[in-house]
């Protein structure tokens, strides 16, 4: 008899991730890896952050048994990373419910499936281009994802009155998920002026916000770019908000995040929670401690809160440093094309302007990996691996 899974299909590889294995066999000395986003250090390590190592040595220096966390996690953690969001006012209200979550992309997925209980015939809405794995998440919760334009390569920017005009064109009820700052990948993200408009039409027209916040303190500072979530609140909307500390932390591992769910009163949003802890409870039951209990210590323990934002600071003044440092070398190797936009965008990535045929010469020329569409990582250069990307970039323009 045949197999149970005979018929069982070859899923095709993730791009990004299919780019790190090409990257691992790839047996070129001088390769580098700007395929993948991760935030490597000058010298081209993944970070173990000192107040991650402090908060660490704490707990290790007294070992706790391993119980189960309650179904939305750690109170203070949730308790801090709300704060962290929304503000200390936002936390006394009372009407937001935040539960912890493994991941960014573990909150993405609880709001996901919370959202398909609440408004089943929803569609979801996700930027053109966004994060690969929206569509899919958002598509495996059950929903039909379309798209609002965002990014405009003409203009090197975002395609802003086409965005709003998606906005005013979709039907009340419609989800729109938007990256609260450092867009990945364009790395173009909106002025204050467009976010309020973006405001304006999300309670006009009776939309649904779900800000995806994964970069927070990589773009500008943490209060800059929490600015937004503050704007959303402050218009006093109903919105999601997912979490991920992978990146500011550099906990990637750990599976660190959560997701917040802002409601009109205390006691909605106490109803809120139970349905997410539903949502919870049916699909990993409750979640991991070690991870949140780091992040909890470090935002809540005020030496090492100063110590953490001043590491995040470095994170992203080296990455600012990278962008200035690439427009340089390219200009001072020839390259004629005005590459200011490089240092306009905000985060982790560059969208580079390159095509796919000169990404692949990249690759296969200089073993310098980037993603097809034109998306390299800022954060993995360094002052090392810096003068080998010029010369690829240089000779593929
Ligand atoms: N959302 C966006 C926009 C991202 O870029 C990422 C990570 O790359 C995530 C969510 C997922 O974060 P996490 O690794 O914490 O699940």
């Amino acid at each position: 008899s045949s197999s149970l899974f005979a018929a069982v299909e070859m899923a095709p590889r993730d791009p990004i991730l299919g780019l790190n294995e090409q990257f691992n066999a790839d047996p070129n000395p001088a390769k580098v890896n700007l395929g993948v986003g991760v935030y490597t250090d000058e010298n081209g390590k993944l970070p173990l952050l000192k107040a991650v190592a402090a908060a660490e040595k704490l707990l290790l220096e007294a070992p706790k048994a391993k119980g189960y966390l309650p179904i939305d996690g750690i109170a203070a953690y949730d308790k801090a990373v709300q704060a962290l969001v929304f503000g200390d006012d936002a936390v006394a209200s009372g009407r937001i419910a935040t539960v912890q979550a493994l991941g960014g992309t573990g909150g993405l997925k609880i709001g996901a499936d919370f959202l398909k209980r609440l408004n089943p015939g929803a569609t979801v809405l996700i930027s053109d281009p966004s994060w690969e794995n929206h569509r899919a998440l958002f598509t495996n919760a059950g929903f039909t994802v379309g798209t609002y334009p965002y990014f405009d390569a003409e203009a090197k920017g975002i395609a802003f009155d086409k965005m709003l005009a998606a906005l005013n064109a979709a039907a009340a009820g419609t989800v729109v998920v938007l990256h609260a700052c450092c867009h990945n990948p364009t790395g173009y993200d909106l002025t204050p002026a467009q976010w309020s408009e973006v405001i304006a039409a999300v309670k006009a027209r009776g939309l649904v916000a779900f800000l995806d916040s994964a970069y927070q303190g990589f773009g500008d500072g943490i209060a800059e770019d929490g600015a937004v979530i503050r704007a959303f609140l402050e218009a006093g909307l109903n919105f999601f908000v997912s979490t991920s500390f992978s990146k500011s932390f550099s906990l990637y591992g750990e599976r660190v995040g959560a997701l917040s769910a802002v409601s009109g009163s205390k006691e909605e949003a106490g109803r809120v929670l139970s349905q997410l802890k539903i949502v919870i409870r049916t699909n990993y039951s409750n979640p991991p401690t070690f991870g949140a209990t780091l992040v909890a210590t470090v935002l809540t323990t005020p030496a090492l809160r100063a110590q953490w934002e001043e590491e995040l600071a470095g994170m992203r003044v080296r990455i600012k440093a990278m962008r200035g440092a690439l427009v340089a070398k390219l200009q001072a190797a020839g390259v004629q094309q005005d590459l200011s936009f490089i240092t306009r965008q905000k985060g982790m990535f560059s969208y580079s302007g390159l095509n796919a045929a000169q990404m692949q010469r990249l690759r296969g020329e200089f073993g310098i990996y980037g993603v097809d569409s034109g998306r390299i990582c800022v954060a993995a250069l360094n002052e090392k691996n810096l003068d080998a990307v010029v010369r690829g970039i240089a000779a593929v323009l």
